[in-house]
């Protein structure tokens, strides 16, 4: 195995399996199972937070990424030297308990807490749409030829995010309007964000309204398989990659709303639904 199954990109919160390896995590336990339902932290690209729940009825306190090196050696989190994915380490889901774990070879239940997880997917796919509905509502003020989106707007989401964090209901992203941007053609200058914040949030009332269906492409059941966002928008198809988890569809999303705030360079785009 060179990598821990995941099941939670179909949406699945719960599941049993092999307890194959422990790993230590200061004074407490990581542990791995051969497949779990359980969605970790990724190290590459922090956005959306860990599951909670239960392995074996134990409480998890938080659940990382994990890579073994080909010598054995494993490393969690912001401690893993390579990205995502490379090839000759093995990829782990690792569980953090307080108490003594069962012996290797035990089969242990997974419980993923839903209603958390319920409102980490809703918080997740409201921020990709809220991203979608800023490239087109900014696509007016590119002077070059920028990366399209999916939808055909020029990429200002993933030209200038510097950082995006999913929480219970919504998001947090944050793009740098920098010199960099400004020589790939983007300008701020004159901009109301208020009156984009305005055109971004009726453009999201429609896509809720549209009932649009939501699905997670996976290209396979290892925990760094390239999974891709898909969703059917009026106006397309639009598509992201992605690692995390999602709703069915934009109508449970209730009414999503952005607020935009500028402090110098920094524009920090706040999502929430419900
Ligand atoms: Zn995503």
């Amino acid at each position: 195995m060179n990598s821990t199954l995941v099941t939670f990109p179909s949406g699945r919160t719960s599941g049993r399996s092999e307890l194959v390896g422990i790993v230590p995590v200061g004074d407490r336990h990581g542990l791995v199972v051969a497949e779990t339902p359980f969605h970790p932290l990724d190290h590459t690209w922090p956005d959306q937070p860990a599951d909670r729940g239960t392995v074996g009825g134990t409480p998890v306190i938080d659940c990382v990424t994990g890579a073994q090196s080909a010598t054995g050696e494993t490393f969690l989190g912001a401690d893993i030297p390579v990205r995502r994915g490379d090839e000759g380490w093995r990829w782990l889901v690792v569980h953090v308990t307080g108490e003594a774990p069962p012996p290797v070879g035990t089969e242990v239940e997974l419980e993923v807490d839903a209603a958390h997880r319920a409102a980490l997917s809703a918080g997740h796919t409201a921020c990709h749409l809220a991203a979608l509905a800023l490239n087109a509502a900014l696509a007016g003020h590119w002077r070059k030829e920028a990366r399209l989106d999916r939808l055909g707007h020029p990429d200002f989401d993933q030209t200038a995010i510097t950082s995006s964090r999913i929480v219970e209901g919504g998001s947090v992203d944050v793009y740098r309007l920098g010199k960099s941007l400004r020589k790939k053609g983007f300008s701020a200058e004159g901009l109301d964000f208020d009156a984009v914040a305005g055109e971004v949030n009726d453009r999201l009332k429609t896509w809720v309204a549209a009932d649009a269906p939501v699905r997670i492409d996976v290209p396979g059941p290892e925990l760094t398989a390239r999974r891709t966002w898909r969703c059917e928008l009026p106006e397309g198809e639009a598509a992201i990659p992605c690692g995390g988890t999602h709703v069915a569809r934009t109508s449970e999303l209730g009414r999503v709303q952005v607020s935009l705030t500028l402090d110098e360079a920094t524009l920090t785009m706040h999502t929430t639904c419900g």
